[in-house]
């Protein structure tokens, strides 16, 4: 289920680093004309039949990765569109980081089932905090900061799970959790 694979965090602070102002303006230029971007979908006629519900129809909650291969919307087993679900994103799709929109979700615009959703090739677990401190600089600050690395995904989807299910303040009779492949496109569920 996903090979640990370790990236070199220094290249790519390096890498980041080397981006001058102007290759990131022209990065934002292209965000001003989307229809210059091929295969860019239409969602022209999302709204034709009038505005989408503001409490998601489906009642459910996703926690999911931020990683920028997941489409949450075509996850193939769970088919969502717009309008169906509140899809909450983070690094690694963890839970303690997306409990307060959980809340919100739940108490504010009445989800009721919770799908934690982590995936195969995931950048939190090829880092543990260490690193990413020292990559900060030390300090007070981060030195307290979790930044939730795991190194076992059929464990952090477990923790996670387990951690939505013992929140005091999450409604959490209808927590699970999956793990998604990024080069097949399944879910699989962690039975917990
Ligand atoms: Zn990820």
């Amino acid at each position: 289920m996903g090979n640990l694979r370790m990236l070199d965090l220094d290249k790519i602070a390096l890498a980041g680093a080397a981006l001058d102002n102007g290759a990131l303006d022209s990065i934002e230029a292209a965000f001003a004309h989307p229809s210059a971007v091929p295969n860019k979908p239409d969602t022209s006629d999302l709204y034709e039949s009038g505005p989408v519900p503001h409490p998601t129809r489906k009642k459910l909650a996703v926690v999911t990765c931020m990683d920028a291969r997941i489409d949450p919307l075509a996850f193939a087993q769970l088919p969502l569109e717009v309008g169906d679900a509140h899809i909450i994103r983070n690094a690694g799709g963890r839970a303690a980081d997306a409990v307060r929109s959980l809340i919100a979700s739940q108490r504010l615009l009445g989800t009721r089932i919770i799908y934690v959703i982590h995936h195969t090739d995931c950048g939190m677990a090829s880092f543990r905090d260490e690193e990413l401190r020292r990559i900060l600089g030390g300090g007070a600050m981060v030195e307290t900061m979790a930044f939730l690395p795991f190194c076992n995904y059929q464990q952090a989807v477990i923790d996670d799970v387990q951690f939505l299910r013992d929140h005091p303040l999450i409604m959490s009779e209808r927590v699970r959790g999956y793990i998604y492949d990024v080069v097949t496109g399944s879910l699989t569920e962690v039975k917990v």
